[in-house]
């Protein structure tokens, strides 16, 4: 075998001894005291429960008859020891939850070494408490797949996660708000039947409303709408709305009903409240009383104090995003800031986010003032258009400071499921995450004595059974910022490629905004790099045992995009050149013209064809992750405006109008222009088939002032 366990997270301590633990199967294993626990070991380890404990090939020990040697680890809350002698595996553990990581762990070396492992003493605790992964679901509305979330549960406990967040704003089926949710929302038959499951993995299940700002769910019924935080100067019935208001009694009212449902359908003793990226507070004529005697951080104090006193009422606590905690307490004069955050000292978690490194000052600070305090990282879903590994690099920076301040733990947030990702694509990061908050950090390693390539290595072999790199040749080809795909889109490598796909209707788009970085030998780079991922991805699929993991299929998705986006591009510039002879030609060789528009016209038709694979894509996408609709509808937009645009093309041949520049294809003829002044040659876009016809509208509010409005006031 390997030298080494490839195990995640790596354990604390592991000591080879010598000889072979023989584990045949059916494997059969002891009771842990905890029957939840013993279902999910029976599960994870395949076994089933010995007909007397003491013939157990594995057996789950009281803490207090650990080794000597190992006893700090079997007396921690979830920490084990676990030795594999001749005779069999013996787990010592004060707690279910260590008997249940030991299990984990034993499944992972059985994977590794096969049913003859080497006899061995591990002990093993996290380094970090609190070790949570998110999933988001209001950003793109992610309908709630009951399969997937069974999937996601027991891989999150793999890697020793011990608590599962629910974004969802307000993106849930409250049982008294019917008809608010919309369809595909998390219902609450959903919650308690995941809370279980959670339960089962040493999981706490734990929701995210959002109930100061980022409520556009909420504000943007008409029902409600009127609940939104409006500058005296403006009419709330014109806001987009955002922020609800901190002082109305009504918005206290929904917030409870809200708190009061999903207490109800969660058993976690703690939710997350939001509290981030407020931008507008205090300003409506509600409000300004309150703001002139408590100001702006004593205002939000007060609102989520009063949060903090509902949940505390129903025996919860609350937990909140530090960003306007740090903003208030910046703003504060001297003086004030000692008693900024005294409101809000008991019951209240912080979350502390930096999704770009470390942040060793303000975790400090948080801790430094008394709160428990989680650090908050990122898989950058919302920043990437494919799983970009270096991200492991920024959690092991910010878990480190987290360590290092004492703070209570970490999590890994994820945003945005939507135009063509999900996060089970960057499962890899919430591996990677795991490993940082239960091992601690390395110097310059992932983890003590574990560097990126070996964790990749392990993670490949545990979360699907591949003992080749493949998989991770792929991901890098795709991700890394500076591999041969992504090197030649920089600067716009990071999530735009897929909204220039997915999140826009209009097929000369991403022509636009590349052509500058694949002229000269950028797209020869790029259709290389787009074709080693292709061998490699035919790799992965031909290594791939059959069933070994449901969702493997779907990491060809960013392929997908590339290769697509890549014909697209391919096409355009066809359509280009074609388009610009037709111009040279126009009023010399009315036939030429003609000829060439037409060619041009073919082929953007022609590029219908790769279509399909998206399509699919997307519709199975749908299907199992919950992605969004929109981008189904976007794609099929794509096609109809491209046959108009065909259709515009050929008619330009007769039309007798001069041609307009090609870049007006995509300005004026896919997309509404809009300006405050006018249109250029507009003309002659306002003639012709009216199917043609095109107009700009208004882009904002006419700012311009009134011409000598002083002298009338001094007249006045
Ligand atoms: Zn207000």
């Amino acid at each position: 075998m390997d030298t080494r366990l490839l195990v995640l997270p790596v354990p604390q301590r592991v000591a080879f001894e010598a000889g072979e633990c023989w584990l045949p199967e059916p494997l059969t294993v002891g009771p842990t005291g905890s029957a939840a626990y013993d279902a999910t070991i029976r599960r994870e380890l395949n076994a089933r429960t010995a007909r007397q404990a003491r013939t157990a090939q594995v057996q789950f020990l009281p803490a207090a008859g650990a080794p000597a040697d190992l006893a700090e680890f079997a007396t921690d809350p979830e920490g084990y020891a676990l030795v594999a002698a001749a005779n069999g595996v013996s787990v010592w553990a004060a707690q279910p939850a260590g008997h249940l990581y030991a299990a984990l762990t034993l499944r992972q070396i059985l994977r590794q070494c096969g049913h003859r492992i080497p006899c061995l003493r591990i002990g093993d605790k996290p380094k970090l408490r609190h070790r949570g992964a998110m999933l988001s679901f209001p950003q793109g509305h992610t309908a709630y797949r009951t399969t997937l979330m069974r999937h996601i549960v027991p891989e999150l406990a793999r890697w020793k996660i011990n608590a599962l967040y629910l974004y969802l704003e307000s993106y849930f089926d409250f049982p008294s708000l019917p008809h608010f949710a919309g369809p595909g929302a998390m219902t609450p038959d959903d919650a308690k039947e995941l809370d279980r499951f959670c339960q089962a993995y040493n999981i706490q299940l734990i929701p995210q409303l959002n109930v100061m700002a980022h409520c556009g769910e909420i504000l943007t019924l008409q029902k409600y709408h009127h609940l939104v935080e409006c500058p005296p100067n403006q009419d709330f019935r014109t806001l987009p709305g955002f922020n609800l208001c901190a002082t109305t009694p009504e918005v206290r009212t929904l917030v409870e009903t809200m708190l009061t449902d999903l207490f109800g359908c969660f058993s976690a003793p703690l939710i997350h409240v939001g509290g981030d990226e407020v931008s507008s507070l205090g300003e409506c004529p509600r409000c300004q009383p309150h703001l002139t005697e408590l100001g702006k951080p004593g205002l939000y104090l007060d609102y989520f104090g009063n949060v903090r006193d509902i949940a505390a009422k129903h025996g919860r606590k609350i937990g909140i995003w530090g960003d306007m905690l740090l903003h208030y307490y910046k703003d504060a004069k001297p003086e004030d800031r000692k008693r900024v955050f005294a409101p809000l000292r008991q019951n209240t978690v912080i979350y502390d986010w930096h999704y770009s490194g470390g942040s060793p000052d303000t975790l400090k600070f948080f801790v430094a003032e008394g709160f428990e305090t989680i650090a908050c990282s990122s898989t950058h879903l919302c920043y990437s258009s494919a799983l970009w590994p270096g991200q492991a690099v920024n959690q092991r920076l910010l878990f480190g400071d987290a360590v290092a301040a004492g703070a209570l733990g970490g999590m890994t947030t994820a945003w945005c499921n939507f135009t063509g990702l999900h996060e089970e694509h960057f499962n890899y990061l919430f591996a990677s995450a795991g490993t940082v908050l239960w091992s601690g950090p390395g110097d310059k390693t992932l983890a003590p004595d574990l560097d990126l390539a070996t964790f990749e290595k392990a993670y490949l072999l545990q979360r699907y059974g591949f003992t080749n790199d493949t998989l991770t040749r792929y991901w890098h080809i795709l991700g890394d910022a500076r591999g041969p795909v992504l090197s030649v889109l920089a600067p716009l490598h990071g999530v735009n490629p897929r909204k220039c796909l997915y999140h826009t209707d209009n097929v000369l788009t991403f022509w636009k905004h590349y052509a500058h970085l694949l002229r000269d030998d950028g797209l020869e780079r790029y259709r290389t790099g787009i074709a080693d991922a292709r061998r490699i991805w035919e790799q992965v699929k031909t290594d791939t045992a059959a069933g070994v993991d449901p969702y493997l299929p779907y990491q060809e998705a960013p392929l997908l995009m590339h290769e697509h986006l890549l014909r697209r591009y391919e096409m355009t510039e066809a359509v280009y050149a074609a388009y610009d002879d037709a111009a040279k030609a126009q009023f010399e060789d009315p036939k030429l013209c003609t000829k060439r528009l037409n060619e041009a016209a073919d082929r953007l038709l022609a590029h219908v064809n790769d279509f399909p694979p998206i399509e699919k894509y997307l519709t199975a996408a749908r299907k199992e992750f919950g992605l969004d609709r929109s981008s189904q509808l976007r794609l099929a937009a794509t096609r109809r405006k491209m046959e108009e645009l065909a259709a515009f093309l050929r008619s330009l041949a007769t039309s007798g109008r001069p041609l307009p520049a090609f870049i007006q294809m995509h300005d004026v003829f896919l997309d509404v222009p809009r300006t405050n002044w006018y249109g250029d040659r507009e003309h002659e876009w306002a003639t012709g088939p009216a199917r043609f016809q095109r107009y700009t509208l208004q882009s904002g509010p006419w700012t311009a002032a009134v011409a000598n409005a002083d002298r009338e006031a001094d007249q006045a």
